[in-house]
């Protein structure tokens, strides 16, 4: 046992669970305890500081400079107490992840020794030296600045030894950089707009929040195996590899017993968790060997998808102590089940209501189906948005791969509701409705309740779907913000939400009751796009051409599908909404192209120097292998006697000399085709290129590997195959 593969194997089968550092108190006792939240804002500010405060994050408004000093000087005492030493500005660029650049609090006393420091204006606003960000092209030479300013609805927390303050980012010029800023827009337009409609049924709705809980997906792999596969490390996915014999067939994995070095990083991730407030809940086993899902309890969007972000940096620190790495990317390995983040969305009121939950009486049903009409409305007319929202070069591996979402956008609402939908979509409604009278209401919609016991039959193959009081949104990839499609999503309900109130008004303007308008209204918008709803199989190819003639977005082209942002019904919708501007927009589809562009390029050098370095060396090393033998054979024994041992051998060479010439071929062709691709005029052809010419040669070239593999000696393999990473011990 000599190679890498082998050594890193030996390790990584040999170790053991790591022994969790488990806290003596009770969770509620240490829960939170690395977060500036209310409690901890009551105890280290002053009381006037802390009643601005709390106005300010409850009424959403702004923070006058004096507030700001003393939030300062209490945040930094609390933090510098709990062993902090440095600040940071945390924020969202538009790579996926987090970004942070940390100073201390330290600054001269003017005697030549130091005092620790941290004023609001600290607090607020930076500047940081951010230009290489990427910002599509707005903040260009000239107006290269950018700012940062504190989101106080997502209160502080310590990280390491480090004070993260949530923040947004902007350019100088206003344009936003980042994907909290959008998601801010797009949460407060959904607060006003589905207040507006809520108040029909309860006058006294003064907010809606919009809630998330995802559910995130992911895979270990031991940290000696993920060392040995320079395609995991520099990609995050393996960019070959045959299937194992043995993988998620027999569908053993799925909530099945957690292997203990699983379990103990775990608990000591749910741990980490807890002290940052995030509210880990939930944690099982996936279909494939070694994918894992934790899921917390859902929460306001914007925190939420803060947690969700903090989670991931989290995963990645926790699972080496554990020595694994964690793989976020949506299909790191062929063949089996690809990692998504299932959003699980709703809307609420002040008043303790679920619009999305079916209620007791009539007009608690009709409030119900109203808003889920509006979905309906939503994500039929922006179809290719949400879509959009939720493509890039990862997680176009999983989408309508194997047991994932489709590259198909529709909505799953399961039998008891779509039937009352089409009754309420039925001509006669109204008829029948003034005929029986509010009775008649009382008995049709009184039935929904029903819908629980209905939904609990889920439909695993819609991107999109009802699950009695929300919607899951399934298509979110696992390594993404779910902002992204937060931001499409809220934003496209917010904007229906008002069509759908105007018409509503226009129709009591006339004097039209407001039940029978509502009800006219609904109807009206589920006719409309009913097309949407799809209860059937997803994965089929019927449903591909049945979506086509609905008109529903089936492009799968991931640079193509981005078009879809700079379509005019999506700028002026989000330009309604006041979520983007078609400048920003523009923007970030530069960035999408560009970030697509460089992963493809990436994968595909990486793919380029493993095939003729690490591969073709192997295989020739077999292949010379089995030429010393033909010709030992030959010198052995008689001519014929020897043709007919050797025959299997020789058979074996002539293959291997053709993977090999294939792969070599393909290299070249490939490099080629990127040198093609480089040459485009712009990002968004480069990327269709890359798309349309250079990923179709990574395929090929991945083939003939993959079969080599199947070929070459086992000992002589350099890398750690499938069988061996996807299965710990
Ligand atoms: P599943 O069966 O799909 O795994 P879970 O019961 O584990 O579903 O819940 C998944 C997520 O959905 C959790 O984060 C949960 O808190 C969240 N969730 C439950 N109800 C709502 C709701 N009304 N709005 C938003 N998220 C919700
Ligand atoms: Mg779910």
């Amino acid at each position: 046992m000599s190679s890498l593969r082998f050594k890193s194997v030996e390790e990584a089968s040999s170790r053991k669970a790591v022994k969790v550092d488990i806290p003596e108190e009770r969770v509620d006792r240490y829960y939170g305890c690395q977060v500036f939240n209310r409690q901890k804002m009551f105890e280290y500010l002053p009381k006037d500081t802390y009643n601005a405060l709390v106005d300010a994050i409850d009424n959403k408004k702004p923070l006058s400079r004096n507030v700001a000093d003393s939030v300062a000087e209490g945040m930094k005492r609390w933090a510098i107490e709990q062993g902090a030493r440095h600040y940071t500005h945390w924020f969202h660029p538009l790579t996926d992840g987090t970004a942070e650049k940390h100073d201390s609090f330290i600054s001269h006393d003017g005697k030549g020794g130091v005092v620790e420091e941290f004023s609001g204006k600290l607090l607020v606003q930076q500047e940081p030296d951010a230009s290489s960000f990427p910002n599509g092209g707005i903040r260009n030479t000239f107006e290269a600045r950018g700012y940062s300013a504190w989101d106080i609805s997502s209160p502080a927390f310590i990280m390491g030894n480090t004070l993260c303050i949530p923040t947004v980012f902007i350019a100088y010029t206003g344009e936003s950089l980042d994907y909290k800023t959008p998601l801010l827009k797009a949460l407060n337009s959904v607060d006003k707009a589905a207040t507006r409609v809520a108040r029909y049924f309860d006058p006294e709705v003064n907010h809606v929040t919009s809630n998330l809980g995802w559910e995130q997906e992911y895979f270990l792999v031991d940290e000696a195996l993920y060392a040995a596969r320079p395609d995991l490390v520099m990609t995050g996915r393996t960019l070959m590899g045959h299937e194992s014999a043995k993988n998620q067939q027999l569908e053993d994995h799925y909530f099945g017993a957690i292997p203990s070095r699983v379990e103990a990083f775990m608990l000591d991730l749910e741990i980490e968790c807890h002290k940052l407030g995030i509210p880990a809940k939930t944690r099982h086993n996936e279909v494939a060997p070694n994918q894992f899902e934790v899921a917390p309890i859902f929460e306001e969007t914007n925190l939420a998808n803060d947690h969700n972000l903090q989670l991931m940096s989290l995963m990645t620190e926790v699972a080496k102590r554990h020595n694994f790495r964690v793989l976020l990317h949506e299909k790191p390995f062929a063949g089996i089940n690809g990692s998504g983040k299932h959003n699980n969305w709703s809307l609420s009121t002040d008043r303790g209501v679920l619009l999305f939950a079916p209620g007791k009486t009539p007009e608690a049903n009709l409030q119900f189906i109203t808003f889920v009409a509006n979905v309906m409305g939503a994500v039929h007319k922006h179809n290719g948005l949400m879509k959009a929202s939720i493509v890039n070069a990862t997680n176009a591996h999983r989408l309508g791969g194997h047991e994932a979402p489709p590259a198909i956008i529709s909505i799953f609402l399961g039998k008891a509701l779509s039937e009352l939908l089409e009754k309420i979509g039925s001509d006669n409604y109204m008829e029948e409705l003034r005929i029986a009278g509010k009775e008649k209401l009382d008995l049709d919609l009184v039935q929904i309740p029903d819908l629980r016991q209905d939904n609990t039959d889920r439909n695993r193959t819609s991107p999109f779907a009802f699950t009695g009081n929300r919607f899951e949104y399934r298509a979110v990839g696992s390594s993404a913000n779910c902002a992204a499609a937060m931001i499409a999503l809220n934003a496209a309900v917010a904007d229906q939400l008002n069509l759908f109130a105007d018409k509503v008004d226009a129709r009591m303007a006339k004097g039209e009751d407001r039940t029978a308008a509502i009800v006219a209204e609904v109807r009206d918008l589920v006719n409309a796009s009913k097309d949407v709803c799809f209860d059937g199989n997803g994965y089929s190819d019927e449903w591909k051409e049945e979506a086509k003639r609905r008109g529903l977005n089936v492009e799968t082209s991931a640079p193509l599908i981005y078009d879809t942002y700079m379509k005019p019904e999506t700028v002026e919708m989000f330009k309604r909404t006041g979520v983007f501007t078609p400048v920003e927009l523009q923007a970030r589809n530069e960035v999408k192209w560009e970030m697509y562009i460089k992963k493809i390029q990436i994968e595909s050098r990486v793919l380029g120097d493993l095939a003729i370095n690490h591969i073709i060396p192997a295989a020739t090393r077999y292949q010379s292998l089995l030429l010393d033998n033909v010709y030992k054979i030959k010198e052995l024994f008689s001519e014929e006697k020897a043709a007919h041992i050797a025959a299997q051998d020789m058979a074996s060479i002539e293959q291997m000399a053709d993977h090999m010439a294939a792969i070599r071929s393909g290299v070249d062709r490939m490099v080629e085709r990127r040198h093609f691709a480089n040459r485009r005029p712009t990002d968004r052809e480069k990327a269709i290129a890359y798309h349309d010419e250079v990923v179709p040669a990574m395929e090929e070239i991945r083939g003939h590997i993959d079969a080599l593999e199947l070929m070459v000696d086992n000992e002589i393999w350099p890398l750690p195959k499938y069988r061996e990473l996807l299965f710990i011990r």
